[in-house]
């Protein structure tokens, strides 16, 4: 598909275009993409899920950004060109900052397994006795970087975000990075839905002004887990990629050479559980 503005943009799932002066067209695909390469076979309907559902977080969160004098990047969906009607958003061209802001309520993933090795993840302490899926006594700022196409993001310390960015802008993020965590998750509990962990993506406006970009609390930059099978000490049920890394994990692929097609009845189960996360968050059916 190629639409007839310039192309500013192509990363593992979504294309982005110009869109005017200040303007920008992020378009979402039915691409796929786990261990840091992009499958084969699409899901059907991801990119409309994951776009429609980022439209409704940004709506839910405008209070948490306007009470610290923020914003977020969100113009439209609906005066899109019609080839991607549905998984396209018009923001505001920001000037991102570089820094990935991840929240963590639950220990999962690579911070299970940098917590098995010391401790912590990077410089933030955690008690001793937690297990993979556990809840952590506070939520967390676990930054990292903003990796190069190709790259793989690494976690940092709040030091380096001070290197980043300065140290008002650097207690800004992990205060507003927090208490959108903290928003979302109880948004999403009350839908009987973990939100484990999640990353935001903050820029300057033309004003200077803090704003919340990319998209937000999707599966694809979040951990979902159905609350009522929440049982710390393996890896939870999830109603995001993580079925498709265990599936990918259980084909024997060995990460290294071209990632296998998805099964059909693979694709579907995946395709199920995103659209699952949008109605139960959303409380609306997917159309
Ligand atoms: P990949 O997904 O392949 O790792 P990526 O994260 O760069 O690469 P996408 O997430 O598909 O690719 O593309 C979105 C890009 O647009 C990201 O680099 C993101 O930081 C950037 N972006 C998001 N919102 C804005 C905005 N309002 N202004 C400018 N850039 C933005
Ligand atoms: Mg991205």
């Amino acid at each position: 598909m190629t639409l007839d503005l310039p192309l500013v943009a192509r990363g593992k799932v979504r294309e982005v275009y110009d869109a005017g002066a200040d303007h920008l067209l992020l378009v979402a695909s039915d691409r796929i993409s786990a261990y840091d390469r992009v499958l084969p076979t699409p899901i059907p309907d991801k990119g409309r899920v994951l776009t429609q559902l980022s439209v409704w977080w940004f709506d839910q969160l405008t209070p948490v950004l306007a009470s610290s004098g923020a914003a977020h990047h969100l113009l439209g969906a609906d005066d899109v060109p019609a080839e991607v009607a549905g998984r396209a958003v018009l923001v505001r061209r920001l000037s991102m900052l570089p820094v990935e802001c991840v929240a963590r309520g639950y220990l999962s993933g690579s911070g299970t397994v940098e917590y098995r090795r010391t401790g912590s993840i990077r410089d933030v302490a955690l008690p001793a006795g937690l297990v993979e899926g556990s809840r952590l006594p506070e939520p967390v700022f676990t930054p990292s970087t903003k990796a190069e196409a190709g790259e793989h993001d690494e976690a940092i310390d709040f030091a380096a975000v001070v290197d980043l960015v300065g140290a008002d802008r650097a207690e800004e993020l992990r205060e507003l990075t927090l208490a959108l965590y903290r928003r979302g998750a109880e948004i999403a509990e009350g839908a009987g839905i973990v939100l484990a962990d999640t990353k935001f993506e903050f820029g300057l406006d033309a004003d200077g002004r803090l704003t919340l970009g990319d998209e937000v609390l999707t599966p694809d930059s979040s951990r979902f887990w159905p609350a009522i099978l929440w049982s710390p000490g393996a890896p939870q049920p999830s109603f995001d990629k993580q079925y498709v890394r265990d599936w990918l994990t259980s084909s024997g692929w060995d990460r290294v050479s071209p990632p296998p097609e998805l099964p059909p009845h693979v694709v579907e189960a995946t395709r199920e559980r995103y659209v699952t996360a949008y109605e139960r968050l959303t409380g609306t059916t997917f159309r």
